[in-house]
């Protein structure tokens, strides 16, 4: 019998957890990882895999080509860290003060590596394999940079995939659905102009304070009066800044937060009813409001017939029964969302363990998750790219 996938890809751990545990000691944030790029670049190339670098700046783009198949796929892995001061503790903790890999995309770099080398070893697949090694993943546009840079138009692809590792779930297991896995986000700033007077004679001032109170507690209607009720969004106000003083009422005031939707038509809706609000709820009080509504993420959507393939390679990597499908998705964002608008594709969780949360100070990505991920990439591809019979 020969050895199933997984046992192939365990043959990797050690070399893998090397490779995971550098990057993760040398964390660089969004479109600035040249270190880790040059690791990527080096890597492919040692692999006898085709390398295009500054895809979307740090981007790097591997392109490994077998038999006379013309079906391409992408899989692809974001590189940048957070601007996180690390207190693990693990002897592989960042060296990079106030920057640390805080999201696992040390482990997700290392993963499409790992499926990558066994892929140029392996060659079991007709066509060609792109794998896109993303920049800034992190609110600064990364995937965008790369789309900008004609990354589809260079790299065809027919389907694209993505993961993303899930702390609290168990390592080997992989959570899926069909439609919407993460939200569509927006960051707002609300800029508040009033009249600035003494503290003791707000009569001869027009108080943007005020005007900020009100507004943060109107915003809260948008989600639970203007919407539908089966449509889920979030609007949250993280922040309120105004004044310096106990006794000056300011001139100024600003109010900024995010916003999560699934549908364009949604946000769109969001905004316009956030500038009304604004506008209408200043001009109330006499003052005026500008708003700065900026989409930063499209929602992930992944396309029902990848997604039926990907579950599909997972049950065979991992066994049916650590495959849940029809999964909820997530209010949270991912920017691969931009790169499933312009091809076909699917994204999953897969499981970290019982690690701390991403984006949290103590997380660190789990090594024994690495077998799993990296099998699942090279299964989809065998199985998108099958060679004839
Ligand atoms: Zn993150
Ligand atoms: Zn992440």
């Amino acid at each position: 019998m020969t050895a199933s996938k997984l046992d192939q890809f365990r043959a990797y751990q050690d070399e893998l957890t090397a490779i995971r545990r550098d990057i993760h000691a040398h964390p660089e944030i969004g479109l600035e990882e040249y270190r880790t790029a040059d690791l990527v670049a080096s890597k492919l190339a040692e692999l006898g895999i085709e390398v295009h670098r500054n895809v979307g700046k740090t981007g790097v783009v591997g392109v490994l080509r077998n038999g006379n198949g013309q079906a391409s796929i992408g899989l692809r892995a974001d590189m940048d860290a957070l601007p996180i001061q690390e207190s693990t503790g693990v002897p592989w903790a960042s060296q990079n003060p106030g920057l640390m890999h805080a999201c696992g995309h040390d482990g997700h770099t290392t993963i499409l590596l790992g499926a990558a080398k066994y892929l140029a070893a392996t060659r079991n697949f007709n066509g060609t394999v792109n794998f896109i090694f993303q920049p800034g993943e992190e609110g600064v546009g990364g995937a965008e940079a790369m789309l900008q840079d004609g990354l589809f138009q260079r790299f065809p692809c027919n389907a694209v995939f993505g993961l993303h590792n899930s702390p609290g779930l168990d390592v080997g297991h992989v959570i899926s659905s069909h439609g919407p896995r993460f939200a569509g986000c927006a960051f707002f700033d609300i800029h508040i102009t009033g009249k600035g007077a003494h503290g003791a004679r707000p009569d001869e001032g027009i108080d943007p304070v005020m005007v900020a109170a009100h507004l943060a507690t109107a915003l809260q209607t948008i989600v639970s009066r203007n919407l539908p009720a089966q449509e889920a969004a979030v609007v949250s106000v993280t922040r309120i800044q105004s004044g310096d003083a106990y006794n000056v009422v300011p001139e100024t005031a600003n109010l900024a937060g995010t916003v999560r939707a699934f549908k364009r038509t949604v946000m769109t809706k969001i905004e316009a009813n956030m500038t009304r609000l604004a506008s209408s709820v200043a001009a109330g009080f006499g003052a005026e409001a500008r708003v700065d509504f900026r989409n930063l993420f499209s929602a992930v959507v992944n396309d029902p017939q990848q997604a039926e393939a990907y579950e599909a390679a997972a049950a065979a990597v991992m066994g049916e029964e650590r495959v849940h499908r029809n999964a909820p998705p997530t209010m949270a964002s991912e920017d691969f969302g931009a790169m499933m608008e312009v091809v076909p594709g699917a994204h999953v969780h897969f499981g970290n363990g019982p690690s701390a949360s991403v984006h949290n100070h103590r997380y660190d990505f789990n090594d024994d998750a690495i077998p799993y991920a990296a099998a699942l990439f090279a299964e989809i591809v065998e199985r998108k790219l099958a060679r004839e019979a």
